[in-house]
């Protein structure tokens, strides 16, 4: 078992890009209207502990920064802190941004391979292994303290409540990528899934798999 070992930058960039590739490709297109709108979350660990230190942390600019634009995308299921984003807890502006990714794409893969919506329990169990392993690299890179992260790293979905890369590869993979990140170092990631240009592809991979010719 290897230790919470700080990736390098470019192996963030990489595994961050993919994130908004994927998003910008497929998962945008077919989001729909009624998932637009303004929400928020319970307060960041900043905002929440009365004394904290409110200094301005900016992740505007950086990496990271991707990674909350994606979030932003998906207000059914981005609930950010409610207070001014510049003075939050940065782990806690990463963690609920990629909570938003892995819920919001486990709602819109489901959706596109069987036309409804999955049950509560997925896209939220998806959301919180998103949270907890983009969050740990966020912090161990950053040096970051967030108690908020702390909890969510103690109490890790069940293996069983998530999904597995033949079920929603996209989400499959993201949840892969970043429980070892360490592993990918320095090769860029290549799987079939960077030969679809939208979820219908991705369906018909997956149909054609489970039908034996
Ligand atoms: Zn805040
Ligand atoms: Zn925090």
């Amino acid at each position: 078992m290897r230790g919470e070992r700080v990736l390098d930058e470019l192996t963030v960039h990489q595994l961050l890009g993919r994130i908004v590739y994927f998003h910008v490709l497929l998962i945008a297109p077919g989001l729909p209207a009624a998932d637009r709108g303004p929400a928020s979350g319970p307060a960041c660990c900043r905002h929440r502990t009365p004394g904290s230190r409110l200094r301005d942390t900016t992740l505007e600019g950086s990496a990271w920064g991707a990674l909350l634009a994606v979030a932003v995308e998906l207000p059914g299921h981005h609930k950010p802190c409610p207070r001014k984003s510049g003075t939050c807890c940065p782990a806690c502006r990463v963690t609920s941004a990629a909570a938003a990714v892995g819920s919001g794409w486990a709602a819109a893969e489901h959706r596109a391979y069987h036309q409804r919506s999955p049950a509560p329990g997925l896209a939220d169990a998806c959301g919180r292994a998103a949270a907890s392993r983009v969050g740990r690299v966020f912090a161990a890179r950053h040096a970051t303290a967030c108690a908020a992260l702390d909890r969510l790293t103690a109490e890790p979905p069940a293996p069983e409540a998530l999904p597995s890369v033949d079920e929603l590869p996209l989400t499959g993979e993201l949840l892969a990528l970043w429980a070892d990140p360490a592993a990918t170092t320095q090769a860029p990631v290549t799987s079939w899934l960077n030969h679809c240009t939208g979820l219908g592809d991705v369906r018909r991979v997956l149909e054609s798999r489970r039908t034996p010719s």
